[in-house]
């Protein structure tokens, strides 16, 4: 339909808003959300919002993995970090995320005292481990399909390595349960999804053909450039205007219907489903990884006798609506105001993925 590079062709985009435009004229407003932090913050910043008919309007979802861990297990690592001889690891957005009292964070902890080491990699804290054998070294396993096989791989290095002062917080999150939760929650009101490219690179498109088998919702697979943005949006609004729903895959230069079968192998060999907390969503059965019961010795909840417990909400945020598309954050009455990122009150300003990061930056 249109030429092999239109993901970075400037000059296709006038056609491709033609069509949006056209079609719009057939279905009324439609409200589309992507659930990708990456998506989130690559529209933000591309201005894809500002050129498209008013009525279409672009949501974002749970797709920030940061934002959806809740302040009670933020609290939790906080103490963590406070216990002799242990050293927390994780990549560096989750450092800043404040738990249930404004401005407690990693960071903070670490300027009292606390042990806290920001890496790129997982296997970036199991090199730290190894060459520190009197620390117990924490990494916290953050992020949704996508980060899951580079942790299951670092678990089983671990592991083969006999190296008994390593463990992971395992915080990891299934993408499928909470899409699931969210449509069959009583304030849904999304026609169709942007789904997320890199977790589709791992689990395969398929894995969201649940969208239209289930709930007659339309979804596309997408890139991350805005030409990839701006042709799957007019395909999801083509098919809301011929009212066939599909999961269609606009990202076929990376992800594969049925994913890649190592990283796959790789999660089921060390995770199995378990129920997680979200914030915004709640609790959801089989929505996130627990570490298989023959790894024990590197899961850290065991390990460390570990229970979230306390509020989940930071008091007068309002991320737990912003996650679930129902506030933008220009609505919260702090956006702005008492929260920026320099003085992050809730995890979405925080986070490089986060929708208000995102909004205060570029909207
Ligand atoms: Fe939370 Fe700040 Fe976003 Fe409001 S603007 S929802 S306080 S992160």
């Amino acid at each position: 339909m249109l030429y092999n590079s239109y993901f970075k062709n400037p000059k296709d985009v006038p056609l491709l808003l033609e069509k949006i435009e056209k079609y719009t004229e057939q279905t009324g407003p439609v409200r589309l959300m992507e659930i990708c932090g990456t998506h989130t913050m690559a529209i933000a910043r591309s201005g894809i919002r500002s050129i498209l008919p008013d009525n279409v309007q672009l949501l974002s979802g749970p797709g920030c993995p940061v934002c959806v861990t809740p302040a009670n297990m933020i609290d939790m690592i906080l103490d963590l970090s406070q216990r002799p001889g242990v050293l927390i690891t994780s990549y560096g957005d989750l450092l800043r995320v404040p738990g249930s009292a404004q401005g407690d964070c990693l960071l903070a902890r670490r300027a009292g005292g606390g042990k806290v080491e920001s890496v790129y990699s997982p296997m970036d804290a199991l090199k730290i481990a190894e060459e520190h054998p009197e620390t117990e070294v924490v990494f916290l396993g953050v992020g949704f399909e996508t980060t899951a096989p580079g942790t299951a791989a670092c678990i089983l290095e671990a592991a083969s390595r006999k190296l008994n002062n390593f463990s992971v917080l395992c915080l990891l999150k299934r993408t499928e349960p909470a899409i699931r939760s969210l449509i069959e929650s009583d304030d849904f009101a999304v026609n169709g999804f942007l789904c997320p490219g890199h977790v589709a690179a791992i689990i395969g498109a398929d894995g969201f053909s649940f969208l239209p088998d289930d709930y007659r919702l339309p979804g596309v697979v997408s890139g991350f450039e805005p030409g990839d943005l701006l042709y799957s949006i007019l395909e999801l609004i083509e098919m809301l205007a011929h009212g066939i729903p599909e999961l269609k895959n606009e990202y076929t230069r990376l992800v594969r219907q049925s994913g890649n079968p190592a990283a796959l192998a790789l999660m089921e060999q060390v995770f199995c489903p378990a129920p997680s907390d979200w914030r915004g969503l709640g609790l959801i059965e089989d929505s996130g990884y627990a570490i298989r019961e023959q790894y024990a010795p590197w899961d850290a909840v065991k390990k460390f006798s570990l229970a979230p417990a306390g509020e989940k909400e930071i008091p007068g945020c309002r991320c737990a609506q912003v996650i679930r598309g129902v506030l933008r954050p220009a609505e919260c009455p702090l956006f702005k105001k008492l929260c920026s990122p320099d003085n992050p009150v809730g995890p979405c300003m925080v986070s490089g993925e986060g929708a208000c990061a995102a909004a205060y930056q570029y909207e």
